[in-house]
């Protein structure tokens, strides 16, 4: 079966609450081709050993890259975990990147609540 294709991407103030939540279904995660921005993906390789193809950091234009993916058909489904308390100064990255989801019909988690329900219904189709 084809790998899915899943995108990860958290703020600096939602990346703890990542690591735990790819703890959780890293069982499903690794059987993944994932790919995250900078940081996000360094500390998911540091915490659990995840494979993960690591882009540049959002800030720098990891957004950016994910959004292309997205845009030229090669993403599956997206995790971005924004920090809405905090200011981003690449706020019109992290637009481009929800609306390429949206322009492109693809499922786009920007919470952990949501992100769970999209991966358990993943989980029970398999
Ligand atoms: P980072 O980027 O994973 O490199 O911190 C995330 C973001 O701020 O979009």
């Amino acid at each position: 079966m084809k790998k899915l294709k899943v995108a990860l991407i958290a703020h600096d103030g939602k990346k703890a609450e990542m690591v735990a939540f790819a703890a959780e279904y890293k069982e499903f995660l690794s059987a993944c081709s994932l790919c995250a921005t900078g940081t996000t993906g360094s500390r998911l390789e540091q915490n659990l050993g995840l494979s993960i193809e690591k882009l540049l950091s959002g800030p720098l234009g990891g957004d950016l890259q994910i959004g292309a993916r997205i845009a030229e058909s090669n993403m599956d489904l997206v995790v971005f975990l924004r920090d809405p308390m905090t200011a981003q100064p690449h706020e019109p990255d992290i637009n481009a990147l929800v609306r390429a989801c949206d322009v492109h019909n693809i499922p786009c988690a920007t919470n952990t609540a949501s992100a769970k329900l999209m991966l358990k219904a993943l989980i029970a189709s398999l």
